[in-house]
């Protein structure tokens, strides 16, 4: 069975290929971040350039229902200027038969937003705000039995399929995984998800040791899962960012008015238990940049991590900190980062995150290190800096991505794998 692209003959054949065309668009429907049409145009080329046609579909936004706020009409001129050919579209997903047919070697179709319908997601649409648990229930019943003649309806367009986007495979949805089941021999993931799963599999299945996972962001309650599967496989854990105080506190800091979430200090000292039966080696900062109210010109200082008086609050990691990380990155073979280790949106406390992405982009270039950035916000850092290319791999699906840090098997993964 194929699971990737590049062992295919797509000569002759009829693609249909779930892509990620969820773009920001303006007021005046133009797409501002062409990135994600961009990062599937070599899977769309290589049928093409096989000698194979392709239909095209994705949903963008979370309408209700049939929305022209939502439709992929608005996108067609830059599918079309960033291919280099003209497309076809079809304005209901479901009434694509005829063009589908009529589709020569070369040619592209894009379907209109799956999500226009409810069976896209197979939620039930419209329900009253006080429905009872029997109308849910039936009303639920209801939209997955259609469900089953929208995936096959889709099916029937095409003679194989491809998975391309990443940042819905999380999702158990017609078009990310159900259609799977149509293709049995002929079912098989882009570039992009050919490009993320490898990533993962170096990182999380089968890494080079040693491994440092550097883990940020504003809440423990949402990395629980990712700690805990990581704590597991990794040899050095560094904890950045709003979670670190809740662990400060765990160990009876005093972390004055931080973000922390109380009913998380169980699982800190857990996880940090976890750590030391495992022999992975913890790093949490000492030191904090601490503001005295939630603002970039607040008022600055900084001071030991766990001693924060009251109405201050951590909002960046100290520089002794960023000097050992760097360390402990450069002695890596394998490094996983996601989540800021600060609130760098404000210019004055993003200095901690910016070193992080500097400090790996420089360990990829010049040390060899595999380095994976995954998750939205430190994905924006490097961005911001210019060091997405300097990096082994920056995940594009922030979902999806944290749920394979969690060690799950996405069912759009899965959906071709079985
Ligand atoms: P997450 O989505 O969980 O990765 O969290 C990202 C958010 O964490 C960003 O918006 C950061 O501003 C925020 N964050 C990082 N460090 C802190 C901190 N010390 N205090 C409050 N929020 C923070």
């Amino acid at each position: 069975m194929q699971k990737f692209i590049d062992s295919y003959d797509f000569k002759g054949k009829k693609v249909i290929a779930r892509v990620d065309f969820n773009v920001p668009l303006n007021k005046d429907f133009k797409v501002t971040d062409d990135t994600r049409i961009r990062a599937a145009v070599p899977t769309i080329k290589k049928v093409l350039e096989g000698g194979g046609s392709i239909i095209l579909m994705s949903h963008l936004g979370r309408p209700k229902g049939v929305d022209r706020k939502y439709s992929l009409e608005h996108i067609i001129y830059k599918v079309e200027e960033l291919l280099g050919q003209k497309i076809e579209f079809c304005p209901d997903c479901m009434k694509a038969d005829e063009q589908a047919k009529n589709l020569k070697p070369g040619d592209v179709l894009l379907l209109e937003n799956l999500r226009f319908y409810a069976e896209e997601e197979g939620k039930p649409r419209g329900l009253a705000d006080d429905a009872s648990d029997e109308e849910k229930k039936a009303a639920k019943a209801k939209v997955k039995e259609s469900q089953k003649e929208f995936t096959k309806h889709l099916a029937s367009y095409a003679d194989c399929y491809i998975n391309d986007a990443f940042g819905t495979a999380h999702r158990a949805h017609a078009s990310t995984a159900l259609i799977a089941k149509y293709f049995p021999e002929d079912k098989m993931f882009g570039y992009i998800m050919e490009g993320e799963i490898r990533a993962i599999n170096k990182v999380v299945n089968d890494p080079q040791h040693p491994v440092t996972a550097i883990i940020g962001g504003s809440k423990v309650s949402s990395k629980i899962g990712i700690l805990q599967n990581l704590v597991e496989k990794v040899d050095n854990l560094v904890i950045g960012g709003g979670m670190a105080y809740t662990f400060v506190k765990a160990q009876g800091g005093k972390i004055g008015d931080s973000i922390c979430e109380d009913d998380q200090l169980q699982v800190a000292l857990d996880i940090l238990k976890a750590a030391q039966d495992k022999g992975v080696k913890v790093y949490l900062p000492k030191y904090s940049v601490v503001a005295n109210r939630f603002d970039n010109d607040a008022t600055k200082m900084i001071c030991k991590i766990n001693e924060i008086p009251d109405g201050w609050m951590g909002m960046d990691v100290g520089t002794d900190f960023l000097v050992q990380v760097e360390d402990v990155i450069n002695s890596s073979k394998t490094v996983l980062w996601n989540g800021p280790v600060g609130v760098f949106e404000m210019p004055w406390f993003a200095q901690g995150t910016l070193y992080i992405a500097k400090a790996l982009a420089k360990a990829t270039q010049e040390k060899g290190v595999f380095t994976l950035v995954g998750g939205g916000d430190s994905v924006a850092a490097v961005n911001q800096m210019g060091y997405a290319d300097k990096v082994s791999y920056v995940s594009t699906g922030g979902g999806a991505m944290l749920e394979s840090l969690e060690g799950k098997v996405l069912s759009g993964i899965q959906a071709i794998m079985e």
